[in-house]
């Protein structure tokens, strides 16, 4: 076996991917010295429950990261490298320390867009994806508190539910005519936003902020809004000026193959910060996910060490919790056929992408195990009998698709 490791690893970012890359070197074997670089103060976090779990418990140990396999590794926290020279191999920090590398990581993940016309506005205006965020939330959703929601994406979604379960009032305000514009069907979308109607959740769809005046946020449907917090969710943009600037191919998103090499040879990237083949649709795309983050990097760190690693190819998937709907997500959010199986608004089933005959996504709700096949017939391109798939009675493990060329 050929290891192509070279010493020392530097890795940019102390997140999800960074964990899993360093705690999968480490489980494979290998001893060499691995710095890790991480801006924030905070000791490493799982960000999914921050919508979630912590709005309601705010228990910060729950949601700490494990880092038992990522044994003898240097953390240099609070730091934020800022410039990176790929011919003579340093990190340079804020705060003017330099680092040497053999294999350079970027694992910097994305930040959240901003609206900055709103910074004048009635309300503190925050975003959501670090655990500071997270705290400054939480401590604003009280009950009766009126909470304004920019976006109706995931997180946006997953707030407002949380919000309306601690008593807070909310309203959400998205400029497309629908929400999860970007990553569901239209049949899910529907019924999401009829459990957050259901819930008392104050919809405004196909509707921007228009004006702000010092009191008030006003609307593009002429309404007017009080608030006491505005919260931004219209999507995160990929950390990689630090890559741009060294001369590596980006766009919003740092380009890798499927082991996590970008275009400079002995640099990765992993996680949200990266643009990669997405197997289901061939396109170059960020795939912004939990399991992205944990599984592409553990590959990347497995083909470091073993070349022969087959490349990463998973079909992408997220959940999101919203009151009592677990839903989670594969593949594309559209085809040329959609089967409904089961009975999603009544809270259990799924919905079911078939492009060609061949499934290509699916998004199921409370229905876990189903899911989890689905899944892997996305990934064998399967063409599932009809009346099989439609009916819930029959196993889905069962469905017996074979993959076809
Ligand atoms: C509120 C919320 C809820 C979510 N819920 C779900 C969910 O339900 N399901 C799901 O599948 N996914 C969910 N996600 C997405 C998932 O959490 C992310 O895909 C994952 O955290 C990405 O991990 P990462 O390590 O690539 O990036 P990050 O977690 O963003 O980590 C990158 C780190 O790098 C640091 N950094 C950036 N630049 C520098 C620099 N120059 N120097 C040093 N450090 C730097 C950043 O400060 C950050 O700490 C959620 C995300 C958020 C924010």
């Amino acid at each position: 076996m050929t290891v192509t490791i070279k010493e020392p690893v530097l890795v940019l970012g102390g997140g999800l991917a960074a964990v899993s890359f360093v705690g999968t070197l480490r489980s494979q074997g290998w001893n060499g010295p691995i710095c890790v670089v991480a801006e924030e103060e905070e000791a490493p976090y799982d960000r999914p429950p921050l919508s979630k779990e912590f709005q309601r418990e705010g228990d910060e140990e729950k949601i700490r990261l494990d880092l038992r396999l990522a044994k003898d590794v240097e953390w240099i926290q609070n730091a934020r490298a800022v410039s990176t020279d790929l011919q003579g191999r340093q990190v340079t920090l804020a705060d003017g320390r330099q680092l040497s590398w053999g294999t350079l990581v970027f694992a910097t993940g994305a930040s959240p867009r901003t609206l900055p016309a709103l910074a004048s506005g009635p309300a503190p205006v925050l975003t959501l994806r670090t655990l500071d965020d997270a705290r400054r939330i939480r401590a604003r959703l009280v009950p009766d508190a009126a909470l304004t929601v920019i976006g109706g994406g995931v997180i946006g979604l997953e707030l407002a539910a949380t919000a309306r379960a601690k008593g807070a009032n909310v309203t959400l305000v998205e400029a497309t005519p629908r929400v999860l514009n970007r990553c569901a069907p239209s049949t899910l979308a529907e019924l999401v936003e009829l459990t957050h109607r259901t819930h008392g959740v104050d919809l405004r769809l196909g509707c921007t902020i228009s004006r702000i005046d010092g009191e008030q946020l006003h609307l593009s449907d002429g309404s007017k809004l009080h608030t006491d917090l505005v919260v931004v969710g219209i999507g995160v943009l990929a950390n990689d000026t630090l890559a741009r600037e060294a001369g590596i191919a980006t766009d919003d998103g740092i380009f890798v193959d499927g082991h996590g090499r970008t275009t400079c040879p002995d640099v990765l990237a992993i996680g949200d910060v990266t643009r990669q083949r997405n197997p289901v649709s061939g396109r170059f795309e960020r795939i912004e996910t939990w399991s992205n983050a944990h599984k592409q990097s553990a590959t990347a760190a497995r083909a470091l060490i073993d070349p022969s690693t087959p490349p990463y190819a998973e079909v992408p998937w997220y959940w999101t919790d919203q009151y009592d709907l677990k839903i989670q997500v594969a593949g594309l959010a559209g085809g040329d056929q959609e089967v409904v199986r089961g009975d999603p608004a009544s809270g259990k089933g799924s919905i079911i992408q078939l492009r060609d005959g061949r499934l290509v996504g699916a998004c199921s709700i409370n229905s876990a195990r189903d899911f989890m096949a689905f899944k892997r017939l996305i990934a064998a391109g399967g063409r599932p009998d009809m009346e099989r798939l439609r009916d819930p009675t029959v196993d889905a493990t069962k469905l017996g698709v074979p993959a076809t060329a």
